[in-house]
């Protein structure tokens, strides 16, 4: 039977699943899908690679563990001749420890549970995500595969808050997200265009979560968020860059408690709180409201000021690319942000980017302008693939 392997990506309310063949170079795609609505009313979507994409029965409420269930029973339904191989689980925090990909054991999950605080709308998910599959394949081995630590080499000044030293010997360092992103679209970028690869590279991350990341030589310099994913350009709820003593005050002169402000900075900030229309980027480029306009511009203008200072960071830029849900889709925010920046030497071809084309930057442009679709699951798949020794390479 051939090589498969499943990665897992558990959040609050879903799980996203894929099935990959581990045979070839790179792993291919089976089959992807996602449990949605946890805990409610749960709905069960996959979609074949190259084909249609179709609902699978559930029943009931389930729990996380359950939905695993409900995947590894569909995928042996669906594809009886899948040997699963191993397993591999996005972990969104692996803190100062893990700087690759590791093969779970119960001192490592002993080990990632202490990471819960420092990513605690995240990291309990993923982790009850690596216990539904141990439990549901036992001698299957799991991987855990972390979004901080592509960023785990970068220099102090990168690295640290101005707080007191001890506080970074202690681990409140600038860990940065969405690492699994990064070190795809590096790879593909080294196949797109291996010499501005090399070079001093910005990847724009718009998701719902949006960062960027300076890469230099294909390896992470630097990130806008930090300890936290809250740190950085305003996202979807999450406010960004703040200034703590307004933090301060609302704790103190407001009364705000911790949970309070954390739900403000979490869930009711960013496009959605600028906006009170929606934290959904193509409801806000629908939207007539003026708050909606504004809160483009706001994502937009602090778009452009973290690359200049990203810029700085890498002295100079050879590339730029934009990923994830909006970058891959809004031709309206890559062009503010690529004709704000028309003095650093970047100029947009109007038509490639309304079309999403790969290239969106004028031949006069001194510096490429890419789109490029990330894809964190074939990245974890891949991972797993290496640190099981799966791959033809590793044998
Ligand atoms: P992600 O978290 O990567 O799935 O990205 C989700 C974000 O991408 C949401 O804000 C969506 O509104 C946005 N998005 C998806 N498609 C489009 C589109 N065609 N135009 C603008 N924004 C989009």
């Amino acid at each position: 039977m051939a090589d498969r392997v499943v990665t897992l990506n558990a959040g609050s309310s879903s799980v996203k699943f894929a099935l990959f063949a581990a045979d070839a170079d790179w792993p291919q795609l089976i089959v992807a899908g996602t449990v949605e609505g946890l805990g409610a009313k749960p709905r069960f979507r996959v979609a074949i690679a190259g084909g249609e994409t179709r609902d699978a029965p559930l029943a009931g409420k389930l729990t996380h563990k359950q939905a695993i269930a409900a995947i590894f029973a569909w995928i042996e339904d669906a594809y009886p001749e899948a040997a699963i191989s191993a397993i591999g689980h996005r972990v969104v925090h692996g803190g100062l420890r893990f700087a690759a990909p590791v093969i779970v054991d119960a001192e490592t999950l002993t080990a990632l549970r202490e990471f819960i605080p420092l990513a605690p709308l995240h990291q309990p998910h993923n982790l009850a995500g690596i216990e539904g599959a141990c439990e549901a394949f036992p001698n299957v081995p799991q991987v855990a595969c972390f979004d901080t630590a592509f960023h785990r080499g970068h220099a102090f000044v990168d690295d640290a808050y101005a707080l007191p030293y001890s506080y970074y010997e202690r681990g409140l360092r600038r860990f940065g997200f969405h690492g699994l992103s990064y070190e795809y679209i590096a790879r593909r970028l080294r196949a797109i265009d291996p010499i501005h690869a090399e070079g001093g590279v910005i990847v724009a991350h718009l998701g719902n979560g949006a960062s960027l990341c300076a890469l230099k030589g294909g390896r992470s310099i630097a990130t806008t968020m930090g300890f936290s994913a809250l740190e950085g350009l305003p996202m979807g709820t999450r406010s960004g860059q703040i200034d703590p003593g307004l933090l301060l005050y609302l704790l103190q002169s407001d009364g705000m408690t911790p949970k309070k402000l954390s739900r403000l900075l979490y869930e009711r900030s960013g496009l959605l709180g600028l906006s009170g229309v929606s934290h959904d980027m193509r409801a806000l480029e629908a939207s007539q409201e003026p708050r909606a306009q504004a809160a483009i511009a706001y994502f937009i203008h602090r778009i452009k000021i973290e690359i200049a200072a990203l810029t700085a960071v890498i002295g100079g830029l050879d590339a730029l690319v934009f990923t994830a849900g909006i970058g891959e889709r809004s031709p309206r925010i890559r062009a503010g942000v690529v004709e704000g920046l028309g003095w650093l030497g970047l100029a947009l071809d109007g038509t490639a980017n309304a079309r999403n084309d790969a290239v969106i930057s004028a031949p006069r442009s001194r510096i490429p302008v890419f789109v490029t679709p990330t894809d964190e699951e074939a990245m974890i798949a891949r991972h797993t693939i290496e640190t099981v020794g799966l791959s033809a390479a590793a044998r």
